[in-house]
């Protein structure tokens, strides 16, 4: 197969190949350049004619939860659903985001492996996706941060059984409750830790000695600081919200995060595009403070990873595309947000050696818009082809 498009951009950002011609095979890019020479070398294929197209590589979403629906009670649906019908709409899900755009996506909220048989089931050919990496059930305390989706730890012992369970079960990493969220009835705030470094550095200990990386859930200053020193992989949210516990004072904020920028440590703000339709928060300063704060990071040298929490309240998994609007807001230019919504995603979660831009020998992960999206971002919304693995899909759900 070959796809003919205006142009395609490499990263995302630059650089770009005018008038290009991208071939596949077998899920994999196996030539990419002018379409003269490519077509020359790949006759009697079929083509795909975008001419007057762009092309750059499939989205990464680093933070969805395919088991909650992004109603008004996710949690309460999902306790309540049966393993059957939470299997199927889970899937359903799963083929939304890649038919927006997602060719890979991060799941951090399994229960009962629902995820894990959709992850396979892509992988089979039989349901139609992105390439899934699945955590499992987060580990929590009891009590704790969605204890209900199954993964309840207490102490050390418990969480390094609880993150072997996981490599037995063949999850792709780990995700550890380090704070209190806001989703869990009865839970504790997103300003409290719920581990100390103890129990974080034995996840991460156990996690990296089988090779997998650990993602944890961290709102309060304390909980982002213990996670920092834990040695996790990315942070997850990191809101940094005022609380008794917490000093949430800017230049103790600033440190901790210049910390997280020294030890590589990845950022995944998990700003939803939905957000942007609650007029109250978006009147709201420390809303626009947090927004400046990934700015910041950035300058500073933090990973940061695009992803949406898509299926919590208000977050939708056709609208990919609307979260990157607050990495505008923070300051990144349209290339820079490109390449951090493919490559620098991509390689933050572990696979940027098989995704994340478009170069021979990488899978076939791929998406076309009408417009040049580095001069209009909005052209993502409405993606007119997505290549998943070589797998085309067509239009949107
Ligand atoms: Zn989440």
């Amino acid at each position: 197969m070959v796809l003919l498009v205006d142009r395609a951009l490499v990263r995302g950002d630059g650089p770009e190949v005018v008038g290009a011609a991208i071939a596949v095979r077998g899920g994999v890019i196996t030539a990419i350049g002018g379409a003269r020479d490519v077509l020359a070398d790949h006759r009697g294929g079929t083509v795909l004619d975008h001419r007057g197209h762009t092309a750059l590589p499939g989205f990464v979403d680093a933070h969805v939860h395919l088991v909650f629906d992004g109603g008004p009670d996710p949690v309460g649906a999902v306790r309540a659903a049966d393993p059957r019908a939470l299997a199927a709409a889970s899937a359903a899900r799963a083929e939304t985001l890649v038919r927006h755009g997602v060719t890979t996506a991060r799941d951090l909220g399994d229960r009962d492996g629902i995820v894990r048989g959709v992850r396979d089931g892509i992988n089979a050919g039989r349901l139609l996706g992105p390439r899934l990496l699945t955590a499992g059930s987060p580990i929590t305390p009891t009590g704790g941060h969605c204890w209900f989706l199954g993964g309840v730890a207490d102490g050390v012992e418990q969480v390094r059984a609880a993150v072997l369970a996981r490599v037995a079960e063949g999850a792709d990493l780990v995700k550890v409750m380090a704070t209190g969220g806001t989703l869990t009835p009865g839970g504790p705030p997103n300003w409290a830790s719920q581990y100390g470094v103890a129990e974080l550095r034995a996840a991460v200990d156990v996690a990296h000695a089988h090779g997998l990386p650990v993602a944890a859930h961290a709102h309060g200053l304390a909980g982002v600081a213990d996670a920092i020193a834990a040695g996790v992989d990315t942070i997850e949210h990191c809101t940094l919200p005022a609380g008794p516990d917490t000093d949430a004072s800017p230049a103790r904020a600033d440190a901790v995060l210049r910390a997280a920028a020294k030890a590589g440590i990845g950022v995944c703000p998990t700003l939803h595009g939905g957000l942007a339709d609650l007029p109250e928060l978006l009147a709201a300063p420390g809303f626009h403070a947090l927004v400046a704060r990934i700015g910041r990071m950035r300058r500073w040298g933090v990973p940061l990873l695009a992803g949406t929490d898509a299926g919590v309240p208000g977050a939708a998994f056709d609208r990919f595309a609307g979260s990157l609007r607050w990495f505008t807001e923070a300051g990144l230019t349209a290339p820079e947000v490109l390449r951090l919504a493919t490559s620098d995603t991509a390689a933050a979660v572990g696979v940027g050696d098989r995704t994340g831009a478009l170069a021979v020998g990488l899978d076939a992960d791929i998406v076309v818009v009408a417009d040049d999206p580095r001069a209009n971002l909005s052209t993502l919304d409405e993606p007119i082809l997505v290549l998943s693995r070589g797998r085309v899909v067509t239009g949107q759900a």
